[in-house]
């Protein structure tokens, strides 16, 4: 069965130690400023511990020294907890201590009473959140499915995703979770502001090329940002350029109902149903279509049991990005 799936580690996850002071007062939390007006930009890395892309990605930016032509960038290991109980015997353990801190982003839970690691850390946090006007949020996935950028879907959203013109897939909507992710947070999730969140999906967890992409969408953000210049960029990209990028629109949000799930193939993510009706899941004895025509099925988790979501569908949008 697709579940049973091995997926190697291919990551080294990289000794954050160096960077466990920082220089604003908070663990795991670089701020250069270039001392020239700009965006107030944050890029960070391991909101879930066993997303190794993004460490690596940060790592990266620290070691070859690239730092913003204008503006102020910051640069946080979001969940260190988490991430230092990596385990390269049981990769998949490591996604948080406590609770998931992708789910935490509401003022019930982050002013209420509960008190976890992840809470915590982003009580911590949360100020640098109330700040930056730009976020680039590091993730990676379960499958071994092409990086998406996933937005909420406000204007200012897509435009900001257009500029960074990378990955190739663009998939706009709510998070179909509970609790409310990061990039929903309310000062990037209002359409009066010019705050914006973005969250990047780079490919399966621990695949080599999921840091490729990882480092390279780091780059493109800085470049739309005007942080770094295009030699920059050119010097230390490690993918092909994208020539076009796709907006797909997320309209459905699939939560398992029994014991008895399976997908019909071992979907890898993105794949693309020409016609209505495809049978891509069968939940109880009832097969579960697809309800349209060009239909892409985003982000399967063949993990997933009774109540949590299984996958996410989406229709292509408003066709290229560039319109
Ligand atoms: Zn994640």
């Amino acid at each position: 069965m697709a579940a049973d799936i091995a997926y190697p580690v291919e990551l080294v996850a990289p000794d954050i130690s160096a960077y466990r002071r920082g220089n604003v007062g908070v663990d795991y939390v670089q701020t250069f400023d270039s001392g020239v007006a700009g965006p107030d930009a944050m890029i960070n890395a391991v909101i879930h511990g066993n997303e190794l892309c993004g460490a690596i990605a940060i790592d990266y930016l620290m070691r070859s020294d690239i730092r913003p032509a204008r503006g102020k960038l910051t640069l946080a290991f979001v969940n260190p907890e988490a991430y230092l109980r990596f385990d390269p015997a049981a990769p998949g353990r490591s996604r948080f201590v406590d609770e998931d801190m992708n789910r935490v982003w509401t003022l019930e839970r982050l002013d209420g009473p509960d008190n976890t690691v992840e809470l915590r850390r982003a009580r911590q946090l949360r100020p640098l959140y109330d700040r930056v006007d730009r976020l680039l949020d590091i993730h990676s996935m379960g499958t071994y499915s092409d990086p998406i950028m996933l937005i909420h879907g406000l204007e200012k959203e897509r435009r900001l995703t257009r500029e960074i013109g990378y990955p190739a897939m663009i998939a706009c909507g709510a998070g179909h979770v509970q609790g409310l992710r990061l990039i929903e947070y309310a000062p990037f999730n209002d359409p009066a502001t010019d705050r914006i969140a973005c969250l990047v999906e780079c490919g399966q967890h621990w695949a080599a090329t999921s840091a490729d992409v990882a480092i390279d969408t780091a780059l493109h953000y800085l470049r739309a940002l005007g942080m770094i210049d295009e030699a920059t960029l050119a010097a230390h990209r490690r993918t092909d350029p994208v020539p076009e990028q796709t907006v797909a629109d997320v309209t459905h949000g699939y939560a398992i109902r029994t014991d008895d799930f399976f997908f019909t193939q071992a979907f890898k993510g993105l794949e693309r149903f020409a016609k209505a009706g495809a049978v891509i899941a069968v939940d109880g004895g009832e097969e579960i279509r697809t309800p349209y025509d060009d239909c892409i099925l985003v982000m399967p988790n063949h993990r997933a049991v009774k109540g949590q979501r299984a996958f996410r569908l989406a229709r292509l949008g408003g066709g290229s990005a560039t319109d």
